[in-house]
């Protein structure tokens, strides 16, 4: 998979792709990731790039031309499955979106900043939205990262067997029941008896069993979901 992102501030975001899963996936020429500076196609030589809202109002708008210059310097070099516009007014990120996202071949994500871009770089480029949650952040940047985290460890092959995702929560529209590591009694805190039984069939129904009840107790609209999806 390749990824283009698209930042107003590209050393903002590098940090993450340089640690544990995002670095391996790289080195294991799973993904390139490539950065691309938005003032690099600034409209001056000043670096300009947003400009007031028409009709007027508190925050600068990304402008349409440098972010047209951008993606169309990129979209005459290769075909991209989606245009991804990371913004709050948007359906939020979830499992499944990312299970499908980590299918494809090459991702253009643009990220905003100010008051967001010029609506008609949405009109016209953008294939989808994406929020990472009902809250506003200053950039799209952090927002772009967390997509990629979620969308990159679901490559197959970026994972090894010990991190596997498919027993994590929200694959079966489940949270993931609990887990304990050694020791099995800390300070008389002991690990559930059937983890220690050896009896795989037996702890397969346990964790399921958990998993069910957290799901209801905490998220029970997946449970809903599930059922819409029969
Ligand atoms: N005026 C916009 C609104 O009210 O919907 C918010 C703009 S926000 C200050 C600047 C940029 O941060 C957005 O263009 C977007 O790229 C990013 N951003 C902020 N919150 C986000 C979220 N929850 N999910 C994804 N991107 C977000």
């Amino acid at each position: 998979m390749r990824i283009d992102i698209i930042t107003v501030s590209p050393e903002l975001m590098k940090s993450p792709f340089e640690h544990s899963i995002l670095k391996r996936a790289q080195e294991k020429g799973k993904v390139e990731i490539h950065f691309h500076d938005l003032r690099e196609y600034a409209i001056n030589k000043y670096g300009k790039i947003d400009d007031y809202q028409f009709g007027g109002g508190a925050g600068m708008v990304l402008m349409m031309e440098p972010i047209d210059k951008c993606l169309s310097q990129l979209m005459q070099k290769r075909k991209y499955d989606e245009v991804i516009y990371m913004t709050p007014d948007a359906p939020s990120l979830n499992q499944q979106m990312a299970n499908s996202l980590s299918a494809k071949e090459n991702l253009i994500i643009l990220t905003g900043h100010y008051k967001g871009v010029d609506q008609r770089v949405r009109d016209k480029f953008v294939t989808k939205e994406v929020s990472i949650g009902d809250y506003v952040l200053s950039g799209g940047e952090l927002a772009a990262v967390v997509l990629c985290d979620a969308v990159i460890r679901l490559i197959p092959g970026v994972l090894g067997d010990e991190t596997s995702a498919l027993t994590d929560s929200f694959q079966d529209n489940l949270l993931a029941p609990p887990v304990y590591t050694r020791p099995a009694d800390y300070k008389g805190m002991k690990v559930p008896d059937i983890l220690l039984s050896g009896n795989f069939p037996k702890i397969d129904e346990w964790r399921h069993e958990q998993a069910l009840k957290r799901t209801r107790l905490i998220r029970p609209d997946l449970l809903e979901e599930e059922s819409l999806d029969e």
